[in-house]
């Protein structure tokens, strides 16, 4: 990409990959077709030949998709001397997929940290298996069982890492984890859908490739499902992981794109309301008689405090925390909720809680989800963007 006349995040969020329209239009328009077409079969053979640039059917992409691809591409770079190729995707997990597919083989191994997204747990448990594509799940926060795991299991291809993560918020850090993975010439991915390019980025670190699910503070306003698979090894995305993201076709679409791209715009604005608000609240929570911890990163009292300082610009607008009544206790709390929504998923203006034990995790049997940190009376929370006065009123009435 061209050296830009600008520089800061949000400059970047609102004209990061934009190009000029041929037809005088101020924004990308949705571009709703699913085919392009040739001037002549000559241009078709070079178009298809790849010796000449251009759109050829929607399902490999197309401007729309485009923009926000080097959006997001140009934010998860900037101010590091690199550049990336990204390929949106109709989900997270379609980018998850993709990337997986991919890269991985018969025989390999994934290794990765017990706290994951749901979706991903289960697809290295339930969908990978069967081809023979197995996963270590350790505690990745000690960096001595990590390194020997890396060494001592040769099959380990690749090192899967989120972080900030799933409903604990627990961190991980990525630069000491990624520079063992590297010593031992393993993959390193990470799904950064939690901390958003905006306050964290580990393409600084040895990340081979990064994952988002762009439904959540990409978009920012719970309007469409996407993903993203960003990497670093520009022939390797261009090349092999182009060829699995179009036969395996979990394509986006200019409908969704359009989204994502007017939501990023804002982003480091809702981030910067996002994290205050975040802050406050579990300042709030902390000192409640009800609550019995807050899982907060932001909070000296939480384990991953240090490693959440060192790579991220702020902790961020997720928060968990358990109340003292147990599983009754959640269920009163989410019914009594007037404002915040009850509801699942994160990253939307709207404050958000979900009571993991009677919702996303009710079918996962209490000793087990306990081993995770998922206890009966944890609430998760989506902290919003509305007045933070409101947002504490709501859980005060809530928690009474
Ligand atoms: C939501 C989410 C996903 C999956 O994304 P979808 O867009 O729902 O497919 C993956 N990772 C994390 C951390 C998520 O929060």
């Amino acid at each position: 990409m061209p050296k830009q006349p600008y520089s800061g995040f949000s400059s970047t969020a609102i004209h990061g990959g934009h190009e000029t329209d041929p037809r005088y239009a101020h924004l990308v328009p949705i571009y709703a077709s699913s085919t392009y077409v040739y001037d002549t079969a000559e241009q078709g053979m070079r178009r298809f030949s790849g010796q000449e640039e251009g759109f050829i059917y929607s399902r490999w992409g197309n401007p729309t998709m485009r923009e926000a691809e080097d959006k997001i591409a140009a934010l998860e770079t900037l101010g590091l001397d690199m550049e990336v190729k990204g390929i949106l995707h109709a989900s997270g997990m379609a980018a998850i997929s993709t990337m997986l597919l991919a890269t991985l083989k018969s025989g390999d191994k994934i290794l990765s940290h017990f706290s994951l997204y749901g979706g991903t747990e289960e697809l290295i448990n339930r969908v990978l298996p069967p081809l023979g594509i197995g996963a270590e799940i350790v505690d990745l926060r000690n960096l001595e069982l990590a390194e020997s795991v890396l060494k001592n299991d040769a099959s380990i291809r690749m090192l899967y890492i989120e972080t900030p993560a799933n409903p604990t918020i627990q961190c991980v850090d990525i630069e000491a984890l990624a520079a063992l993975a590297k010593k031992y010439g393993k993959i390193v991915a990470c799904d950064n859908t939690f901390a958003t390019p905006y306050l964290q980025q580990p393409f600084k670190y040895d990340v081979d490739f990064v994952v988002h699910s762009t439904t959540k503070f990409l978009n920012g306003h719970g309007t469409a499902i996407g993903g993203i698979l960003l990497g670093r090894d520009i022939e390797l995305m261009n090349d092999r992981v182009m060829k699995v993201h179009k036969l395996l076709g979990g394509n986006s679409n200019s409908f969704d794109a359009f989204l994502v791209i007017n939501g990023i715009k804002t982003l480091e604005l809702r981030m910067d309301r996002h994290c205050q608000n975040a802050e406050r609240v579990a300042q709030f929570l902390e000192t409640h008689v009800q609550v019995a911890r807050v899982n907060y990163t932001g909070l000296a009292s939480h384990s991953d405090f240090e490693i959440a300082k060192k790579q991220m610009r702020h902790p961020g607008a997720m928060l968990s925390f358990e109340l003292k009544g147990g599983l009754q206790a959640g269920i009163d709390f989410m019914d009594k909720l007037k404002m915040c929504v009850r509801t699942v998923s994160l990253g939307t203006v709207d404050t958000l809680l979900s009571h993991p034990a009677s919702m996303t995790h009710y079918g996962i049997p209490k000793e087990k989800r306990e081993k995770y940190g998922i206890t009966d009376g944890l609430i998760r929370m989506n902290v919003g963007i509305e007045q933070v006065e409101d947002i504490m009123a709501d859980l005060e009435q809530a928690l009474a």
